[in-house]
């Protein structure tokens, strides 16, 4: 059995943008509450670990000073003069009181985890408050203000000095930009993303020829897929790309962005995941990430979320699931007296020409990558 950490503080309840953003914080709360209810934070391979908020030494390992200014200014009763040049005050990511500490916590957060991992005290650490993969050097984007995937892995780095390999696995709907971004010309540290294409969804980017510049070049990986995805096709990518590329790059780390808005109830894409396809992904990434630092992320409907986080940290920590969600808890995921279970009970019905197009979809970004990036690697391209 793993040495397995949680890292929780109700201190995330307050990364709140506000009554009707699609970003609740309740998610991360219940997941803690669901675990517990459970019985998943006991055992002796198990501990619940309390983050404090990253210094800003820390944040400026990714981001610039002066936007580390700019997301403390209101906390300190000062006027952003043009909030727009750093992607706040929009509608994605309003200005919203205590914005400063409530975004460092979660890096904070993502720090311990790297830092329990780092320092042998957890094979695997999961954080999920953690996971803001749009945040950029110098702009908050998509719900994301700072980055903490990224500056997790830059403390990685840090501490590890030369020659250190990090793998990056984001399995979230959307693209990992800000990650891609901030590593996009180092070769030491690959990051994978596999989501629903740019072409339908925030941020529009994520392209199988994005794939690292310079010494970096193969080193970012890209496999966009079609809405209407399912657990089958998805499966078949992850196996066919991210599990060789991972085995030839034989990270030191491996950080994985756990976001679960690939499921097909979730309100803001169009995937068509199930728990049970999103078990499996994690499942493929718990025998290759030896040492784990592994980050919440999307997912927009507050019932699917707690769920498929329990079921993974319950594989994570090697304990079997209770079958059914706790009656204490049942009142958040269900109206009905039945038992809830803890898995989907149903799936997606997909049309058969959307699931035709969905595999074709699949089918060319598989062989982009293996094409274009797998020749980096010594893996063999189609061709060769
Ligand atoms: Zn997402």
């Amino acid at each position: 059995m793993r040495d397995v950490a949680l890292v929780y503080t109700p201190r995330f309840n307050d990364y709140d943008l506000g009554p009707s953003h699609p970003l609740k914080p309740v998610r991360v709360v219940r997941t803690y509450e669901l675990l517990r209810a459970c019985g998943l934070l006991e055992g002796s391979n198990i501990q619940v670990a309390q983050p404090s908020a990253a210094a800003e030494d820390t944040l400026a390992l990714v981001h610039t000073r002066e936007y580390i200014e700019a997301v403390r200014a209101p906390s300190e009763g000062r006027t952003l003069r043009n909030p727009l040049k750093f992607g706040l005050g929009t509608v994605d990511n309003p200005i919203v009181d205590g914005m400063y500490e409530a975004t460092a916590i979660v890096v904070g957060a993502s720090v311990k985890a790297a830092d329990l991992v780092l320092k042998g005290e957890a094979s695997i650490a999961f954080n999920p408050g953690g996971g803001l993969h749009h945040g950029h050097r110098a702009k908050a984007a998509g719900f994301c203000v700072f980055n903490d995937v990224a500056v997790a892995i830059a403390h990685v780095l840090k501490e590890c000095g030369e020659g250190v390999k990090v793998a990056y696995v984001d399995i979230d709907a959307h693209h990992g930009d800000g990650v891609q971004e901030a590593f996009y010309g180092r070769r030491d540290v690959l990051t994978i993303s596999v989501h629903e294409s740019g072409r339908y969804l925030f941020p529009g980017a994520g392209y199988v020829d994005e794939i690292g510049e310079g010494e970096g070049e193969g080193f970012s990986v890209n496999l966009p897929l079609s809405p209407y995805t399912n657990d089958d096709v998805y499966l078949w990518v992850f196996r066919e790309t991210v599990v060789p590329l991972l085995e030839a790059f034989e990270p030191d780390f491996v950080c994985t962005q756990l976001g679960v808005d690939t499921h097909y109830q979730d309100p803001l894409t169009h995937m068509c995941l199930t728990t049970r396809g999103y078990i499996a992904v994690v499942e493929e990434l718990a025998q290759r990430a030896r040492q784990w630092i592994a980050l919440g992320g999307g997912g927009y409907d507050v019932t699917v979320v707690p769920r498929a986080w329990t079921l993974a940290f319950a594989g994570m920590a090697g304990k079997e699931p209770p079958e059914h969600i706790p009656e204490s808890e049942a009142k958040h995921y269900s109206h009905s007296e039945e038992p809830v279970s803890l898995h989907d009970e149903g799936g997606p019905v997909i049309d058969e020409d959307w699931a035709r197009v969905a595999r074709e979809f699949a089918e060319e970004s598989v062989a982009a990558v293996k094409e274009r990036v797998f020749p980096f690697h010594d893996l063999s391209s189609p061709d060769a």
